[in-house]
């Protein structure tokens, strides 16, 4: 038989920096017919043996055919990640411009991407029972004592009558909804008829460690396998969770941002509960957003998805408008609760004690001499941000990055908040020789430590990283805090995500003010969300909740929307000011970042690329830059970046295209680390 008379050249996916893929031959002894896409192939590469994804065969290669190398083992027979999934992760090489072979490859779990054989598949039927009897994470409720569902209150009704109206095809919802207006119950009845048309749901929830009551709740309700993925799960519990939906014995997946690559056999729904939240964007390597990914792959498997939040970010507001989303709302707090009252605490002149207002700490007072609880908000951990000499203004900084060093009491060190980088106390200041250096500002540890001299009998609880990092500490801390008994509680944005707390009725924001001034032009949005996102974990139907607010912007016009009108009355105005500055919702952003050993080698690349896209003359894309990141040094790196941005989505990716194969000839590349972030969420 001639050469290529049959089909002969297999084309590979590789975890590989390069944007394309490798051609390998099928030699004699491998049936290239029995070859399925999505499969696993042992390949040389590199001198070494290596895991690639096959994905198709033909009758040519650009590459002349006696050069090219044979594909040496075959792993599965059935393929390991499903069409479905291909061509999402396609959508999403292509839409991040990151590799494909790479975003394949973070998707699979570890474990089958070092070429475990997948055993229980070819022993499958046997082997089955038995690992679901030991897999702990394969959640099925056995006592069978289940939670009834709720009666709907006419808007949940309303709400789901709607979403039920269209199982059967692709539409995506905002279901907007103050916390504790019953979404949760919404998706749960949904999910649960989704389940007798004999489909699959995927629950994606912002971070499972902080809100363990989610998945208890659907536990509670179904009596059907349930697989949690998250970043705690061992190698081989991900990959045996992926097979369970794969293989359609797991019905429901609750998971964080990398479970929208769960692999499914009849996916017949997509929540995502908290879509505003961040973690829902990769930051780093393959910068994906799975919040967007989950509505392409709904639309791409025509199911409904459904959206919710009580802040729901701007973006999807837009897609509100622009009436691509369907918004259903849930204005009440299911039950009898009520919102929360909120009160400005002008601390314009004012001596704090500590971070503490006067009338901040009256308030406390007579709450807790009712027996209730009281939440405060700090989004600072550590016991004081800055060490300070007061004589020749000297503060302790981090060698690595362009920070302060924040003060730490237990133990006592300093510490770099990003780079981690500790040292031990200084007593003396090095440039000056005075021995009275000043602690400036209030973390949560001083706030403990004051809160301890004005209320000696009150039991605090605080949460924030420090006080978590064991493990299950989280889960002890809460429960501490649902007795109910009253105590203070002090916390960072860790409590702002998914608890409540019925037992606080009043909730204190110690400093809102720097959520006013970031360099980002999405502080104020943020400042908001989490504002409110606090704010809502208070106060239940019998004991109404108070939230004071301490700022030196009691005029603040944005500020004085969102508590007196609502958040989405304050959206729509923050969303008008958007569009007059022509920032994103309304326009697209691409940032690329450099960093190097020093700040000209950042620069230099970001300049050749922008001179490489300005050359393509698109009067329609915008360069600005390149610019010094925010914090220009960080982990001993110095960081640039250059943004580049277009009404026109379509042009701006036509020209990464182009722009991303001209950066493989620049010599100046090679000295940097670049990163490619289209629609970046964090400007720094
Ligand atoms: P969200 O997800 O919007 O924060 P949840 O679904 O968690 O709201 O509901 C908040 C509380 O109200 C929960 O304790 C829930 O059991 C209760 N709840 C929800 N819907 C109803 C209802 N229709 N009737 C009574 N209680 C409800
Ligand atoms: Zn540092």
């Amino acid at each position: 038989m001639m050469m290529n008379e049959r089909l002969r050249v297999a084309k590979i996916a590789l975890s590989s920096p390069f944007h394309r893929l490798f051609d390998y031959l099928v030699p004699d002894d491998i049936d290239g017919s029995l070859l399925r896409t999505g499969s696993r192939v042992i390949v040389p590469f590199k001198n070494r043996d290596t895991i690639g994804i096959f994905l198709k065969i033909t009758d040519k290669s650009e590459v002349q055919l006696e050069k090219l190398k044979s594909i040496k083992t075959v792993i599965d027979d059935e393929p390991i990640i499903p069409n479905a999934l291909i061509n999402l992760c396609q959508w999403a090489s292509d839409y991040y411009h990151y590799p494909f072979g790479e975003v394949l490859f973070t998707t699979i779990p570890k474990y089958f991407r070092q070429g475990k054989t997948t055993t229980v598949k070819v022993s499958h039927e046997k082997k089955l029972s038995n690992l679901l009897k030991t897999n702990e994470n394969f959640n099925v409720n056995r006592e069978g004592n289940l939670k009834d569902p709720q009666k709907l209150n006419p808007e949940q009704q309303q709400a789901f009558l709607t979403i039920m109206n269209h199982l059967t095809h692709f539409q995506c919802f905002l279901l907007n909804g103050v916390t504790g207006s019953g979404k949760t119950e919404v998706y749960l009845q949904v999910i649960d008829q989704i389940l007798k048309n004999g489909k699959q749901a995927l629950v994606l929830i912002p971070e499972i460690s902080l809100t363990p009551q989610t998945l208890d709740r659907f536990k509670q309700r179904f009596h059907i396998p349930i697989v949690a993925l998250h970043s705690s799960l061992t190698h081989r519990e991900r990959s045996m969770a992926w097979m369970q939906t794969q293989s359609n014995q797991a019905k429901i997946v609750i998971g964080t941002r990398s479970a929208v690559f769960t692999p499914f056999q009849n996916l017949g729904m997509i929540v995502i509960d908290e879509e505003h939240d961040l973690s829902f964007k990769q930051q780093d390597r393959f910068r994906y957003s799975a919040r967007d990914l989950a509505i392409v792959r709904a639309n791409m498997e025509n199911i409904p998805i459904v959206l919710g939040s009580a802040t729901p970010s701007f973006e999807t507001l837009h897609n509100v408008q622009a009436k691509r989303y369907q918004v259903l709302h849930l204005p009440e707090r299911a039950g009898n609760a009520i919102h929360p009252n909120y009160h400005i605490i002008d601390i314009r002149n004012e001596s704090l004690k500590n971070g503490l207002s006067q009338m901040l700490l009256k308030m406390m007072d007579t709450h807790l001499q009712q027996n209730s609880q009281v939440l405060l908000f700090l989004n600072r951990r550590g016991y004081a941000p800055t060490l300070m000499c007061h004589q020749c203004g000297f503060t302790a900084k981090c060698k690595r990055c362009d920070v302060n060093l924040t003060l730490h009491k237990q133990p006592q060190h300093l510490r770099c908040h990003h780079c981690n980088t500790v040292k031990s106390i200084i007593q003396t200041c090095p440039v000056c020789g005075n021995k009275h250096l000043q602690n400036i500002g209030v973390g949560t540890e001083r706030l403990e430590h004051e809160l301890k001299k004005h209320f000696p009998d009150i039991p605090i609880t605080r949460i924030d990283r420090d006080t978590t990092r064991r493990k299950n500490a989280m889960q002890d801390l809460l429960n501490h805090v649902q007795q109910d008994q009253k105590q203070i509680l002090i916390g960072t944005q860790m409590i702002a995500k998914g608890h409540h707390f019925p037992n606080v009725t009043l909730v204190g924001i110690i400093n809102l003010d720097a959520g006013f001034f970031g360099s980002d032009f999405r502080t104020i949005e943020r400042t908001a969300q989490l504002l409110i996102q606090v704010a809502g974990r208070s106060g239940r139907a019998e004991k109404p909740g108070d939230v004071f607010i301490q700022t030196h912007y009691p005029n603040h016009s944005l500020l004085l929307q969102l508590i007196q009108q609502g958040y989405n009355q304050f959206a729509l105005s923050a969303l008008k000011e958007r569009q007059e500055s022509q920032l994103p919702p309304y326009t697209h952003f691409v940032l690329f970042r450099a960093e190097a050993n020093n700040l000209e080698k950042s620069d230099q690349f970001l300049k050749e690329l922008k001179e490489l896209g300005i050359y393509h003359q698109l009067n329609s894309i915008k360069f600005l830059g390149p610019i010094p990141a925010p914090m220009p040094k960080c982990k001993g790196r110095f960081r640039a970046q250059l943004l580049v941005h277009s009404k026109n989505r379509r042009l701006l990716h036509e020209l990464l295209n182009d722009l991303i194969c001209a950066i493989e000839t620049l010599k100046s590349a090679k000295r940097v680390r670049w990163s490619i972030d289209v629609d970046p969420l964090e400007m720094n």
